[in-house]
């Protein structure tokens, strides 16, 4: 494989690129000028030193000092009762930019589609249940399941929602999701913040 197809082969993995698009980025670099293209490559090398998974929540964060913590998790100021489990950083940044909810967050790092049979390979419900755990002893009292409104956020809910199930019944923890003022099909990461604050404030138990 030519360093160019291997490079569009990448970018095909990105999110919501396709083959097509992904050969424009490569035709684009193409044009770029030399240091543009070098100062790219530097700052992808970059990337892994400058940017730390919170030892908590596990959304990336600007590393700045030797914290293993987000400035959210760090904060003494956020509601420790409420908890909402996310699946991507854009999804928490969406609710943060919203400014209606106060509370912590844990990133799930991905979604679970219908059918799969390893969902702990696709999200990482081990360090949420390691979380939940320790913020239970610190007076949580809600975990708010954040998921899209759509076929596979929904499923993703119902697996965390098991893994939890043990957890949630030992420390008496409220389980809820977002209420759907989200209509179907609409995506955290593209709702405007009206939308947002209406889902938190009319949030559903089962
Ligand atoms: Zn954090």
């Amino acid at each position: 494989m030519s360093p160019s197809e291997e490079l569009t082969e990448i970018f095909r993995t990105f999110p919501g690129v396709g083959p097509r698009q992904a050969k424009r980025f490569v035709y684009h670099l193409l044009t770029r000028p030399r240091a543009g293209v070098e100062r790219i490559a530097a700052l992808i090398k970059l990337l892994p030193s400058d940017m730390a998974s919170c030892a908590d929540c596990r959304r990336y964060f600007a590393k700045t000092g030797k914290s293993e913590l987000c400035s959210i998790c760090n904060s003494s100021h956020r509601d420790q009762t409420q908890l909402a489990v996310v699946c991507r950083d854009v999804d928490l940044e969406a609710l943060e930019k919203s400014g209606t909810f106060k509370g912590r967050y844990f990133v799930l790092g991905g979604t679970v589609p219908i059918l799969d049979e390893t969902p702990e390979k696709r999200v990482r419900l081990t360090d949420l249940e390691k979380l939940v755990k320790h913020l239970a002893e610190k007076g949580l009292a809600e975990i708010i399941l954040a998921t899209n409104a759509s076929p596979e956020g929904d499923h993703t809910a119902d697996v965390v929602r098991k893994s939890l199930a043990v957890l949630s019944e030992k420390h008496d923890l409220k389980i809820s999701t977002l209420g759907r003022g989200l209509s179907t099909g609409t995506e955290i990461e593209y709702a405007d913040s009206d939308t947002i604050e209406h889902a938190l404030k009319n949030r559903e138990s089962k």
